[in-house]
């Protein structure tokens, strides 16, 4: 790689060091919040390559990226995107990147959770709602609990760190929430609640009815453990607690109750070569263009300075009159959540 170029800042004095690559717009699973059941997908023509995708991470990590984090849609059902994380593996060895993680649903984790072990990730977020098989049908519509926690026990069988993600849904996994919060603590694994954002029209689902407050979900905790504010802040959204009874660590990502964009760091791209410089707004930008334009990087690298320097100050979603504010057209599955 050639020598580092001047590091990503945006109009708010915020440097882009975490690039999030959706590499599919695929899933084996249909989630009540993040998709239709009949979606229509992307043509596969419309999609970068694997060698595209490669091209364009890299030019993040010359540009200052240091943290990369695959998603989707689901990012273990692309063919061969073992060939992207090797690819993606290199920058690690060099020490150009500092991580390189995975958002899945937990799938095809036992599958590939050695390899990816071998490749350098060293931790993996796994979205899961509930422990429930029943319920666990309901809210993915098509997948199957036993397979994710296969996939979960996989992962952490080749040594990698899970944190389980979970989205908090009123009326739904409300009454889980201590069987939950036991469960990782008995397996190690550190846990994140997540609001439910207004993103992709879903035929009729109520958004508004489907939403928890994390205010409520941590008062509810307070009732049953001491919670300790973490000062760790990892550049994210997530703010952390821990509960004292048995040293579980817990995150809570609140795009709704509090707004966390003034330390926003990060960029997302989607396997079509769009870059959305928030996941709250419609603006983005085409890399797509100048990535086939031409072979010379410093066009690609002059594109993505142009998209970081259009950066907004945060996302407008809000619920707090009662009803949906904000709402982008986008499904999570596109933008890569
Ligand atoms: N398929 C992978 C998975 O489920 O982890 C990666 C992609 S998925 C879009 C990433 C995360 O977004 C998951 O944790 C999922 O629960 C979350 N998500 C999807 N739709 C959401 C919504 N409308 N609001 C909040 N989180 C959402
Ligand atoms: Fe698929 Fe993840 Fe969306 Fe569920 S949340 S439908 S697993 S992309």
């Amino acid at each position: 790689m050639q020598p580092a170029a001047a590091p990503l800042i945006d109009p708010f004095a915020r440097a882009i060091r975490y690039l999030r690559v959706s590499v599919t717009d695929r899933c084996d699973f249909r989630c009540v919040y993040c998709m239709a059941e009949n979606m229509t997908f992307l043509p596969k023509r419309e999609l970068l390559t694997l060698e595209e995708l490669d091209r364009l991470s890299t030019a993040f990590v010359r540009l200052g990226v240091r943290k990369l984090r695959i998603t989707g849609g689901e990012p273990l059902v692309r063919r061969d995107i073992l060939t992207y994380f090797r690819a993606m593996g290199r920058h690690l060895a060099s020490g150009a990147l500092e991580e390189l993680t995975l958002t899945t649903n937990g799938s095809q984790l036992a599958r590939f959770a050695a390899e990816l072990a071998a490749i350098g990730v060293r931790r993996v977020n796994v979205s899961l709602d509930t422990l429930d098989a029943a319920r666990f049908q309901k809210i993915t519509r098509w997948g199957r609990l036993a397979q994710v926690l296969e996939g979960i026990a996989a992962a952490k069988a080749a040594g990698l760190a899970v944190k389980i993600n979970t989205v908090a849904l009123r009326g739904e996994n409300e009454d889980e929430l201590f069987a939950l919060v036991e469960w990782c603590a008995a397996e190690g694994h550190d846990l994140t609640f997540i609001e439910v954002m207004p993103m992709g029209d879903m035929g009729g689902t109520d958004r508004l009815a489907q939403y928890w407050p994390l205010t409520d979900l941590r008062a509810r905790l307070a009732v049953r453990y001491r919670l300790t504010d973490l000062p760790d802040r990892t550049g994210g959204p997530a703010r952390y607690v821990r509960l004292e009874e048995n040293g579980q660590r817990i995150g809570f990502i609140t795009p709704l109750t509090h707004n966390f964009c003034e330390s926003c760091n990060r960029v997302r791209l989607t396997c079509t070569g769009e870059l959305y410089m928030c996941l709250g707004q419609e603006d983005m930008a085409d890399l797509r263009t100048p990535l086939r334009a031409s072979s010379d990087d410093a066009v690609l690298e002059a594109a993505i300075r142009a998209a970081i320097a259009r950066k907004p100050k945060g996302h407008d979603f809000d619920y707090s009159r009662r009803r949906v504010e904000g709402q982008v057209s986008r499904h999570m599955s596109h933008t890569g959540g």
